[in-house]
């Protein structure tokens, strides 16, 4: 195939959500412009070419989807027999779109043979969000039929469509005041495909699909959270006799995690200190996604009081910024003490101008309320 040939797009001038009609009318206009006919400039017929190409893939739905995965090269690694799609060749699965919510309604016209979407749940870690992650997704899904190749019919009972011919196609000549017109339409009786079909395939059951178990491996991207929806484009059921195949949707599912708790890109988590280290200050060891910090603590350091470690959160989706990670202390009090712990810290009540005998908390509740 061509390698270096132009963006079939770009040869019509169209967007790459361009539906039939705006792809059929571009062509339209360009063949009727570089018609070697009607054009005599030198490149006329090389233009006109391109326009023919870009044309036949884009106008068939199958050939388009995968132009879109692949680009020049979709026919190249395309076994000759064409049924196992090609998909399976290709390692990584590409994410399309990242998005929330429902998926959006199907491009352009809708196609009766269309493959089913599929639906996958996929579980994710928040140390797998923190940094990416790639998956292998086991699914069952509709593929061809390989004893049948998706024609649905059964051995050596496929005939040639006797409406068209096997052109899948019939011409109307209709002669009027004006001249002779020609119309082509899409037969009938074969839909096309120019082949009828006496027996269907035993394997099938005619529908051309089998239900099979396949996997794939996805590239998960840092940062998504729980309900965001990556769809892989074209890796859902493939459509009854050789129509597109539907896409598949993961939806992403992330985990509660045992210390952190995640607020958009940023994560909390609560550290207990002793007394001691709250009144003194000093350094402590604090957990970060996939290890640890350290973590200067100043002296009189309040139980809520709230560190941040900038940069130590989650990346943003698409984004080059990661979030922050906030450290919430929480100070120890200790419920049993030694005579001698006991001792000292009725000493250090006295420093601070409390009675020695007085530092039940009784007394203190009656200072509060202003008794003695
Ligand atoms: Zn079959
Ligand atoms: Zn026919």
């Amino acid at each position: 195939m061509a390698t270096g040939a132009r963006d079939y797009y770009e040869v019509l001038g169209v967007s790459r959500d361009a539906s039939q009609e705006e792809i059929k009318r571009a062509y339209r206009n360009l063949a009727a412009k570089y018609h070697p006919d009607r054009n005599k400039s030198p490149d006329a017929a090389e233009k006109f070419k391109e326009i023919q190409a870009a044309y036949d893939v884009l106008s068939d739905e199958q050939r388009r989807r995968q132009y879109d995965r692949y680009g020049h090269a979709a026919w190249d690694e395309m076994p000759s027999n064409g049924f196992s799609s090609g998909f399976g060749a290709n390692p990584f699965a590409d994410i399309f779109d990242i998005f929330f919510g429902e998926s959006p309604t199907a491009r352009g016209r809708t196609d009766v043979a269309r493959g089913d979407d599929l639906r996958e749940d996929v579980e994710l870690t928040l140390e797998e969000v923190a940094t990416g992650v790639t998956k292998t997704i086991r699914y069952a899904r509709m593929e061809t039929c390989e004893a049948c190749q998706g024609t649905g019919a059964g051995a050596g009972s496929v005939d040639t469509c006797p409406q068209c011919h096997g052109r899948g196609q019939i011409r109307f000549t209709q002669t009027s005041l004006l001249g002779t017109f020609q119309t082509i339409q899409t037969c009938m009786r074969c839909r096309g495909t120019g082949k009828v079909i006496r027996d269907p395939c035993r394997h099938c059951n005619g529908t051309g699909r089998v239900r099979r178990t396949c996997e794939r491996t996805v590239n998960i991207p840092a940062g998504v959270e729980t309900g965001v929806r990556l769809r892989l484009v074209g890796e859902g059921d493939v459509g009854e006799r050789g129509g597109p195949p539907g896409d598949l949707y993961l939806v992403i599912y992330v985990r509660d995690h045992e210390i952190f708790e995640r607020r958009g890109s940023h994560i909390y988590c609560e550290v207990p200190v002793s007394i001691t280290t709250a009144t003194l200050g000093g350094t402590i060891e604090v957990p970060v996604l996939g290890g640890k910090e350290t973590l200067k603590l100043e002296p009189g350091t309040q139980p809520g009081q709230e560190y941040v470690l900038p940069g130590k959160g989650l990346p943003e989706l698409n984004g080059r910024r990661r979030g922050d990670q906030h450290v919430i202390i929480t100070v120890q009090i200790p419920k049993q003490l030694t005579p001698e712990q006991r001792a000292l810290l009725q000493q250090l009540a006295v420093t601070f101008g409390e009675k020695a005998e007085d530092h039940e908390s009784r007394s203190i509740l009656a200072r509060l309320f202003g008794k003695h």
